[in-house]
């Protein structure tokens, strides 16, 4: 980063962030012939250097400085369950900057970059036929199924796969880990560089913020310095449902992940079934001081249990505008009554009392996250998640039966929050000109495809412009 005589490097493109949204970008930038100066800013570590404690000294989280779960080579992606959802609809926003036809073509595209680095080429829910029939089954019942194909990598093989692309990368472009951008330096109205956390300065051509949600905090208070306009948000609040993986297998066995909506009739909220997990496992997942619920699957290892998160997208009135709050607030009750996470039996939940662990051992669902509380949920999600919640469950009983079963397990408290939203151009472009932002920290996108998809139409532009 710096040259030989001490002075700054300049760069034709800064890229803040090695998740998914900054790797493509950076991976489509090397396609071009005039070998562009490229500089990645991770502030986590690189992909053989992350490493939770949870996994390799078998502690409960340590509430690490930057979380090795989230931060550093590959993003919140590289361990994650790498699921792509291969449809406009799915995992991201694309579509509100370009046609979906566009954002079709995006997708396949970068999906034939995940297959040339390893993904494996079977996809789960390409069937029209079955698809179609599982369709008018749970329309029949309420249910709305949003069909996407799914390439699944797999926690494990997701890691490999980064590497692949870490090694690929290697030498061609200059990457510095731990080390964070602190700010964007903007002179006159014009993008100069970026002033990072150790106090050097880096300048460059165009800048692609790429931060995920675990910078979007970050994202948020810089687009406020530069006067950017944000556009809001909801957020979404629900539970983690754990049954045995023969109840959900009637949809799972069609569409490895069953994307249904459903709209409550009590109160006409959009609840959503999210990340199923056949096989798989639920977690615990540490959002800078509290802790909520996930899941996730191998591809080499599997539990007698499926898990699906159920949420409710929350849109709030005038005048309040902090649904980032709104979830925290949740996920800390649930944090502050049990000391963690909530687990309860959906009977006892009805039944209007508290699991206990007495209750749950009697249960025939044995949960996979050990170290959740057994409690009483209904003191924490308000009234009207609940009401959704309860109503998803017995519209799904009747398209996989056994889902609204005394002993199926619920989780609290789920909490996805979309970031906020910068306002963009169509080429995903801020309001100070070669200033792009991408990914899940600027609300473009929720998921590893779209994300992916969305550095690269950045960086297109980059590379029509120099
Ligand atoms: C447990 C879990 C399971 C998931 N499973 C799936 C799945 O199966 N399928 C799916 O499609 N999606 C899944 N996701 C979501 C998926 O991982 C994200 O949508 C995707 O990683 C977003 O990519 P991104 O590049 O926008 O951001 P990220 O992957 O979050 O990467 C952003 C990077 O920027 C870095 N950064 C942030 N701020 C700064 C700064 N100021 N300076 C320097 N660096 C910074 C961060 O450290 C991070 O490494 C999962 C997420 C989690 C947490």
């Amino acid at each position: 980063m710096r040259g030989k005589n001490g002075t700054m490097k300049n760069y034709d493109v800064i890229i803040v962030g090695a998740g998914p949204a900054g790797i493509f970008a950076a991976l489509e930038l090397l396609l071009s012939p005039k070998k562009y100066r490229i500089l990645i800013v991770e502030k986590g570590k690189d992909i053989d250097k992350r490493a939770c404690p949870t996994t390799t000294k078998n502690v409960s989280c340590a509430a690490c400085r930057e979380c090795d779960l989230l931060s550093g080579w590959g993003g919140a992606g590289a361990f994650s369950d790498g699921k792509l959802s291969l449809s406009p609809d799915v995992g991201g926003f694309l579509s509100r900057y370009m046609d979906a036809d566009e954002v079709r073509r995006l997708i396949g595209y970068a999906d034939d970059i995940y297959l040339k680095y390893g993904a494996p080429r079977e996809l789960f829910g390409a069937t029209p036929d079955s698809i179609a029939e599982l369709e008018r089954h749970a329309s029949r019942n309420g249910l709305v199924l949003v069909p996407s194909p799914i390439r699944h990598i797999g926690t494990d093989r997701c890691r490999e796969l980064l590497k692949v692309m870490r090694d690929d990368i290697d030498g061609r472009v200059d990457a510095v880990f731990q080390t964070a951008a602190q700010s964007v330096i903007v002179e006159n109205g014009a993008y100069r560089g970026v002033l990072l956390q150790d106090g050097s300065k880096v300048f460059s051509g165009s800048l692609i913020l790429a931060p995920g949600r675990e910078g979007s905090r970050w994202l948020e208070e810089e687009a406020k310095k530069l006067c950017l306009t944000l556009l809001k948000n909801p957020v979404d609040v629900g539970v983690r449902v754990e049954l045995p993986a023969s109840v959900f297998e009637p949809l799972t066995k069609m569409t490895y992940e069953p994307k249904l909506l459903f709209y409550s009739k009590k109160f006409d909220d959009k609840v959503r079934t999210f990340c199923v997990n056949p096989y798989g496992e639920v977690v615990k997942e540490y959002l800078k001081g509290i802790w909520t619920v996930n899941g996730h699957s191998y591809a080499e290892r599997r539990t007698s249990n499926t898990n699906f998160a159920l949420l409710v997208s929350t849109f709030f009135t005038e005048p309040f505008d902090q649904p980032i709050s709104y979830g925290r607030y949740i996920a800390q009750l649930a944090n502050f009554l049990g000391k963690g996470v909530i687990v309860q039996r959906l009977g006892d939940l009805t039944a209007g009392r508290r699991s206990t662990q007495e209750r749950i051992a009697k249960g025939i669902v044995r949960p996979t996250l050990t170290d959740a509380t057994p409690g009483d949920l209904s003191f924490v999600i308000p009234y009207r998640h609940l009401c959704d919640i309860m109503e998803m469950l017995e519209a799904l009983d009747s398209i996989a039966p056994g889902v609204n079963s005394r002993h199926t397990l619920l989780y609290g408290v789920e909490v996805k929050f979309y970031s906020m939203q910068v306002k963009l151009s169509t080429v995903l472009e801020t309001e100070i000109p070669n200033i792009f932002a991408v990914g899940d920290g600027a609300g473009v996108s929720r998921g590893l495809i779209q994300a992916s998809a969305s550095g690269i139409v950045a960086a297109r532009e980059i590379m029509k412009r120099i």
